[in-house]
């Protein structure tokens, strides 16, 4: 009995789990003078053989972004297209159709897609805009709920099967309206693309944010989460932030965040100032909460200096 129930589990699949894969701890950082030490523009990592990642040069534009290329079966799906639109400086598709496996003596076809709205995100978009068998889903609200089938935005999940390969998409605006997180069921990535990333959460619209929060907390309740992957990484090993238009990221730390980054975020979001606030592995800010401050405050001091003019103009009148 015991060696017939031996034989039935051996003969059962093994339980299967996320598929694994490895990251690096250092990734191309640029150059303190780019000119000098030129870099190659695209940095490719294979995380598992059907899952790479493209790494701008903070050389080739300081945002440094973050590109996903998952494959399946039947189609490929690149996740953003980054910040730089110039083939010479940027290979960008020349790279990814490279990477593409063939299936009966042609090229797997492509599906293009993004995590939001932002220049950096989509710039390398005309690169891929008349190529054969090569789908461009437009980053604007309207196409992303048209494709995807959201059909109360920003509620529900949506799922694309690239065959053998099902990456659900979760809606996440707040940093931006059209904002998407791709979970990808095959590794138990979550690409959160600049809703949380190793950086600064910049936030448009607090509420959303908040929302968008619990909606990604609620889908992975049951989910395991390898590895949190965003668009940049904008801290050092330190935790300290790289400035704006930074081209080196001297001892930068790590890309993948964990699933307790983002259980994390909704209490973060909870306590947020509306101005800023420093986290473990990511600041929170809001721009345009610090602008208005800032033009406020510039306007007291403007106030004041005036006030301080005129009763010094009447004084001076009154002794004469
Ligand atoms: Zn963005
Ligand atoms: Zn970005």
């Amino acid at each position: 009995m015991f060696a017939l129930a031996v034989i039935l589990f051996s003969a059962l699949p093994a339980r299967s789990g996320p598929v694994p894969g490895s990251l690096p701890a250092q990734w191309n950082i640029g150059a303190e003078d780019c000119a000098a030490a030129p870099q190659p523009p695209l940095q490719v990592y294979a995380y598992e053989p059907q899952t790479l990642i493209l790494r701008q040069n903070p050389c080739a534009n300081p945002e440094a972004n973050f590109l996903y290329l998952l494959i399946g079966s039947e189609k490929a799906l690149l996740i953003d297209t980054g910040a730089v639109a110039d083939a010479e400086k940027m290979p960008l598709a020349r790279t990814v159709l490279a990477l593409l496996p063939l299936k009966d003596g042609a090229r797997l076809p492509l599906l293009v897609v993004h995590t939001h709205q932002h220049h950096d995100h989509y710039a390398g978009d005309t690169q891929f805009a008349s190529l054969p068998a090569v789908q461009v889903i437009a980053p604007d609200l309207a196409s992303v709920r048209a494709f995807f089938g959201f059909d109360h935005w920003p509620e529900g999940i949506a799922h694309l099967n690239l065959g053998d390969r099902v990456v659900d998409i979760v809606p996440t605006p707040g940093h931006e309206s059209a904002h998407i997180a791709f979970y990808d069921e095959r590794t138990a990535l979550f690409f959160s693309g600049d809703f949380v990333l190793a950086g600064r959460l910049t936030i448009e619209d607090t509420a959303a944010e908040k929302r968008s929060a619990a909606r990604v907390i609620a889908f992975l309740a049951n989910r395991p989460v390898a590895h949190t992957l965003g668009g940049h990484i904008e801290r050092d090993t330190a935790g300290h932030t790289y400035a704006e238009g930074a081209t080196y990221h001297l001892n930068e730390r790590a890309l993948e965040l964990s699933r307790q980054d983002l259980v994390k975020l909704p209490s973060a979001l909870a306590s947020f100032n509306g101005f800023y606030a420093s986290h473990e592995n990511y600041s929170i800010t809001h721009p345009m909460h610090n602008l208005l401050a800032l033009l406020f405050a510039a306007f007291v001091l403007l106030s004041v200096v005036a006030f301080v003019i005129y009763r010094l103009l009447r004084w001076r009148r009154r002794r004469s």
